[in-house]
């Protein structure tokens, strides 16, 4: 096997990791067809920073020692495994970016030899890249569960972004997921490690005097969670350990994996939470903000901004010309810069109408039912259906 059939095998399953901007509804990024497995080594991915990239995303290596139930390189599944050493791969990807293949890589690796020893290689290939390449590029460097907490540091310097993937929202959840990891241990303390070293150490000590920044990820609907269990585990992390993102992946049935028979995640479900988190996380909402089923999920049919106004803002529609900044963002249609543009604007004359509003940015028939101006009620568009 030459090294491009080791990276084809090795890249054909990683639909399964998430970077860059979250996708779309029923843009959920499906694993590769037997002819794309032929073609594709690299993703279209736009970074937190809009800048957008052609990235590699691959493993290391696809043995595992590990049974985690979802996943398709579980130990014991039988399929073609493939394995690079840190210093072929690196050479690899040097050439591959000299001839603007790729961009940027998103390394991660299935565990053999234990979490520290996989972590190694990471590190090492990261390294060589760095160091022998003068590769200066996007690297987002996977933490493996068992990794020891110098290397947690070491990975921090040489990468632009680290992941550890939580993939259940608590204990309880991930045992049924994934037996052998340990929520605690493994996953959650190098999450508070990377923020330890984020707020402890100079800048400058980090690749580019920058700390690198921190996601994970969650298998929506693999452990028959709620969406508010794993909003809560989102808004803790956010709080506590400043995740710039979590990535909600929908879970998809894997053949011969314990959970071939376990009905896939709808896809709306995955846009749902992050919208959800995007709420949590940039409009300064609370967990209790949110609109929860009696199930403690979030209505499928519609976002869940506009589901809250629903309940809540109808009888109490928001006053433009008085609300803070809060409440303003709290309506369909007006986002952090309308509420902002609608402060400037008070200041000089009261706002009115509609038509005011939409020359601020805003949405306003979306606002409309939600909104007072000046006292009274917004004309609204009647529908015909
Ligand atoms: S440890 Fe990672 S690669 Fe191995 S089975 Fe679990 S999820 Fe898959």
């Amino acid at each position: 096997m030459d090294s491009a059939d080791t990276l084809r095998l090795l890249t054909s399953q990683m639909c399964f990791e998430a970077d860059g901007e979250p996708v779309q509804p029923h843009a959920t990024p499906s694993c590769f067809s037997p002819k794309e497995r032929d073609q594709t080594f690299v993703h279209p991915a736009q970074l937190p920073n809009g800048q957008r990239i052609m990235l590699l995303k691959t493993l290391l290596s696809s043995v595992c020692e590990r049974d985690c139930f979802y996943c398709p390189f579980r130990a014991g599944r039988d399929f073609r495994r493939a394995t690079f050493k840190p210093d072929e791969f690196a050479s690899l990807f040097a050439k591959l970016s000299a001839a603007k293949m790729a961009e940027g890589m998103f390394l991660s690796s299935g565990l053999a030899g234990g979490g520290a020893r996989t972590q190694d290689k990471l590190i090492a290939t990261a390294e060589i890249l760095r160091g022998k390449y003068q590769y200066r590029g996007y690297i987002h460097l996977k933490i493996m569960p068992g990794a020891e907490k110098d290397q947690v540091y070491r990975a921090m310097q040489l990468a632009d972004r680290v992941s550890i993937n939580l993939e259940a929202p608590n204990t309880e959840r991930l045992a049924r997921l994934a037996p052998r990891k340990m929520f605690f241990e493994e996953l959650l303390e190098p999450l508070k490690w990377v923020e330890e070293f984020r707020s402890t150490i100079p800048a400058y000590k980090f690749w580019k005097g920058h700390a690198p920044s921190t996601v994970t990820q969650f298998v929506a609907g693999g452990s028959d969670e709620s969406d508010l269990e794993l909003l809560t585990a989102t808004a803790w992390l956010n709080k506590n350990v400043r995740l710039k993102r979590a990535y909600f992946s929908a879970f998809n049935p894997i053949q011969d994996t314990p959970f071939e028979n376990k009905p896939p995640t709808d896809p709306m479900r995955e846009h749902r939470l992050y919208q959800a988190s995007f709420l949590l996380r940039d409009y300064g909402f609370d967990l209790e903000d949110l609109p929860f089923t009696h199930e403690s999920n979030l209505p499928l049919h519609t976002d869940p901004k506009q589901a809250r106004a629903q309940m809540y803002l109808r009888e109490q529609p928001i006053e433009i010309n008085k609300a803070d900044k809060r409440d303003l963002i709290r309506v369909p249609g007006i986002g952090l810069k309308g509420a902002d543009a609608i402060l400037r604007a008070r200041k000089t004359s009261r706002l009115r109408d509609l038509s005011v509003l939409r020359k601020l940015g805003i949405v306003a028939e979306r606002a409309a039912p939600f909104i007072l101006l000046d006292g009274r009620r917004a004309p609204q568009q009647t529908t015909l259906f």
